[in-house]
């Protein structure tokens, strides 16, 4: 997201220099998908949807937080170091 907003700023500048129109309308929809790209949390650890669950590290089903063999898949856990 926040690439995809500095090439968006990038071409409405590029437009503007060039003197074409629509280059502002493309400069600030650049600016606009960097400032969420930087308030939107990253979606890189989901959170279980469940309090005191946590993912199975080998199949990821939810299982109990205390669980030390995943009902699911029969895998013991291994503590999160
Ligand atoms: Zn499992």
């Amino acid at each position: 997201m926040m690439f995809m907003g500095i090439i968006v700023l990038l071409f409405g500048l590029f437009l503007d220099l060039v003197r074409l129109p629509f280059g502002f309308a493309f400069f600030g929809a650049g600016l606009i998908m960097i400032i969420i790209s930087l308030f939107s949390k990253p979606a890189e650890q989901p959170e279980p949807s469940k309090p005191g669950h946590k993912f199975c590290w080998f199949c990821i089903n939810e299982i109990p937080e205390e669980a030390e063999i995943c009902p699911v898949c029969r895998m013991r856990q291994r503590e999160r170091s």
